[in-house]
This record gives structure tokens, sequence and C-alpha cells, in this order.
């Protein structure tokens, strides 16, 4: 059952006061920042910014953005230096002292490209549309298109991988992924993660919106594991309504870490 954190904060902040180690890992669309029509087009709270920055130095709290964007862009997006990333869903993972490419991603990057500039071809220039290879998944993004257009999407990213065994597609809301079959995600990153920067005694927190996230919320069954955006079944142990309620409870992780 999915009980709303704030409700339950109380609790939950005695957890985190008293685990000997805390591992903060979070989603970034949907989660520190709202959707946007355009990827391109979101920006970071500097306040949340800061909130990242500080907990990451705190000698208790190790904290990793964990998304489905590529490396560089999340690490252009977030900018702060003291955190981990992982990009691609967990296929590109940088940490101090950690530097991770999944192998069968890096296999796949030949298939993933050609199918890439198909799309390209057939997709962009349809209302609504980016096509984004992201080097080691490809996003077609139609969160603005009309349904027909989704339609065609769909039907084109389908025949683009018929033929290809290293790869596959998940159809989302807001657009669809091609990633390589075999390759890691979400729940993976996040132990590996955790393990690498915290140790596996400290108290994971996951945060995140998508289907995606789900796979680390599964991953974390002991964890504070919290849903963001509107009701929906989840793994996740609690929820929140949006990304103005994830800076509120990072505010109070803060303070209940550093007293
Ligand atoms: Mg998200």
């Amino acid at each position: 059952m999915t009980a709303d954190l704030f409700d339950e904060l109380d609790s939950v902040l005695e957890r985190i006061r008293s685990a000997p180690a805390v591992w903060l890992g979070t989603d970034f669309d949907g989660t520190l920042v709202p959707h946007a029509a355009n990827p391109g087009d979101v920006a970071l709270d500097p306040q949340v910014m800061d909130l990242l920055r500080e907990l990451g130095t705190l000698p208790r709290c190790r904290v990793a953005v964990v998304t489905g964007r590529s490396l560089a862009d999340i690490r252009r997006l977030v900018a702060v230096h003291e955190i981990a990333y992982a990009g691609n869903h967990g296929l590109e993972i940088q940490a101090l002292g950690l530097d991770h490419r999944d192998a069968a991603a890096v296999l796949a990057r030949e298939p993933l490209e050609r199918t890439a500039l198909r799309l390209a071809d057939e997709l962009v220039g349809r209302p609504g549309i980016t096509v984004q290879d992201k080097r080691f998944s490809l996003a077609v993004d139609y969160y603005a298109s009309p349904m027909e257009i989704r339609r065609i999407a769909v039907a084109a990213i389908d025949a683009a991988i018929a033929g290809v065994p290293m790869l596959f597609a998940r159809h989302g809301v807001h657009g669809s992924e091609v990633r390589p079959v075999g390759a890691g995600h979400k729940g993976t990153a996040a132990l590996r993660l955790r393990e690498h920067q915290s140790g596996p005694d400290a108290l994971p927190i996951f945060l995140g919106d998508e289907l995606t996230d789900e796979d680390a919320f599964e991953a974390l069954p002991d964890g504070i594991t919290i849903r963001v955006g509107d009701p929906r079944p989840t793994a996740a142990r609690y929820c929140v309504d949006s990304p103005r309620e994830v800076a509120r409870f990072l505010h109070r992780l803060r303070d209940a870490i550093a007293s």
C-alpha cells in the first residue's frame, strides 16, 4: 500500500536520522523539474541545485541522479560536481572512482545508430516529434503530438527494430524508448551506485515518476521509495504530488541528516 509521504514524514525522518548512512537516488524529469513539451526547455531551480550539493557533501549522505537522459545532457543540466550521475536509465554511470558503460549497450551501439538515422528520416518534421540518439538508447518524444502522429511514430519504431534482435522498444505516455536487449536498468544502476557510493548498509531513498523508475523501486524493497505525480499503481512505498513537494522533502531530508 502506498502512503502519502507527508502523512508519514515523522517516522520517515526518524528512520533517516537513525540510519548509519543514507543513499539518495533521484530521477530528473517530472521529479526534480516539471515535464516540458520540449526536453531542451527545462532548468533546475537553483535552490534544488544547492540542496543536492549540500546533501552530497554531508558525511553521512551520498547522492546520485538516475535519468533517461544521456550522461552528457544530465551533467550539464544539474551541474553539481559533488554527486554521481547515471544516464540512459543506468546504461552509463559516473561517480567518484566509477566509470561504467553497460556491455550490452556498447555492443548495440551500431544498430542503434542505424535505427536512429532511419527514424529521424521517417519522423522528424512531423508535428511535435523529436528523435534523439542518446548513444546507448534512443528516445522518440511525442508529448506534444496529436494522437494520429503518435500512432505513426509507434508503428515506425516497431517496423524499424523488427529485424534487429539486439534492440527492443518501450512505448510510454510521453514518448518511446529504443533500448539494447539484456542491458541494465534504473534498478541495477541504483544498486550499483548505493554499493559504490555508500556501501550495502546505507538506507536507500529513491524518487521517480515514470514506469522506468519502478525498476528502482522494486530493486530497493526496504528503502524509502517515493513516486512523484498523479496516483497510479506503483511499487513505491510513498507518494508525493509534484516536483515542488520533492523540493520540500529534500529540505527536510537535509535538516534530518545534518542534525
Ligand atoms: Mg521522470
